[in-house]
């Protein structure tokens, strides 16, 4: 794993928490299309994602 795929996971949790400024989305987007790896890890974080939002659906619904 490169600095610059380390950079580009670091985008994609932060994305989850919060939108990404213009230049994190283009820095991101630019990466992804010439890393193989960080598409791959990209698809599982936005599975992973789901998963922790609908958990997190559920809690509301039991408070
Ligand atoms: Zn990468």
């Amino acid at each position: 794993m490169t600095m610059a795929c380390k950079r580009a996971t670091e985008l994609m949790s932060l994305r989850i928490d919060r939108e990404l400024t213009l230049a994190e989305k283009s820095s991101l987007r630019l990466h992804l299309a010439i890393c193989r790896y960080c598409r791959r890890c990209e698809k599982q974080m936005a599975m992973l994602h789901r998963i922790a939002a609908r958990r997190r659906e559920n809690c509301d619904q039991q408070e």
